[in-house]
């Protein structure tokens, strides 16, 4: 390819060599990427703006031959307000590891750079806890793997209109290995299912249908919140077989963040 341009966010960056950096990036063009950006760690170089961590940024790249090298970069946005705060940076993290570990090298999903990228702007004022939920489903549904929250998973049958949730706990059956909701003539059939509270179905189809930015600003009860993150990390694990590493970390920062 030579020479390329890219419009790109920082999604991890190590140290290498002297004086080196490689770097994982999401690109809008060609999605995923590795790369080196050289003598970046000097005091002097121009490219240190440019390829910080979770910036948004155009470069300038040159195909190699295991590596593509950053030749010119011009940062866009730095998200350095991350820094300020031990819970957004994990945010930020996370949601920019499921990027890493759930995407493949030169391939383009431009959906998913859009969502990353409202994730890092909304992290400025949003609840972190919140914009890691909303993006988890907004993943999980570019992905591919969108969870069925109207209909039985197993034959179909409209919930709600066909079948009414638990009369008694008014909850509703869920199953991870499905991918959704199952009704209840369809749960004696099916290994492993877990009971949902409405609420927790009812915010979660406002995630998926609502633009992150605004889906952030739901009330959420305490909860509701800790359900639907219970729920997302077994399906997240179940469907991409990641665990990613932030997870002990969130756990270790705090047991109930996510
Ligand atoms: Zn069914």
């Amino acid at each position: 390819m030579g020479i390329y341009k890219a419009e790109a966010i920082v999604l991890r960056s190590r140290v290498y060599g002297e004086a080196d950096r490689i770097l994982s990036l999401f690109t809008k063009e060609w999605g995923k990427i590795s790369a080196i950006a050289k003598g970046v760690r000097k005091p002097t170089s121009r490219l240190r703006g440019a390829v910080q961590l979770f910036s948004h940024t155009h470069l300038v790249l040159y195909t190699g031959k295991n590596l593509d090298t950053v030749t010119q970069g011009e940062a866009d946005e730095d998200f350095g307000f991350l820094q300020d705060d031990l819970d957004r940076l994990a945010t930020a993290s996370y949601c920019a590891e499921l990027v890493e570990r759930l995407t493949l090298e030169n391939q383009p999903i431009p959906k998913l750079f859009q969502l990353l990228l409202a994730a890092l702007r909304t992290l400025k004022w949003g609840e972190p806890v919140l914009v890691a939920r909303v993006f988890e489903m907004q993943l999980l549904a570019i992905l591919g793997y969108r969870p069925r929250l109207d209909d039985c998973v197993v034959c179909g049958r409209k919930r709600r209109v066909l079948w009414p949730d638990n009369q008694e706990t008014g909850a509703a059956w869920f199953s991870i290995e499905k991918g959704g909701v199952i009704c209840p003539d369809c749960v004696p059939e099916t290994h492993g299912a877990r009971t949902v509270s409405p609420a927790a179905l009812g915010a979660m189809a406002y995630f998926l249908r609502t633009p992150l930015d605004r889906a952030v600003r739901v009330k959420l009860a305490r909860g509701c919140s800790v359900e639907i993150a219970s729920l997302l990390r077994s399906f997240l694990a179940y469907h991409s077989e990641v665990k990613p590493r932030t997870w002990e970390f969130f756990e270790d920062l705090n047991n109930i963040t996510i």
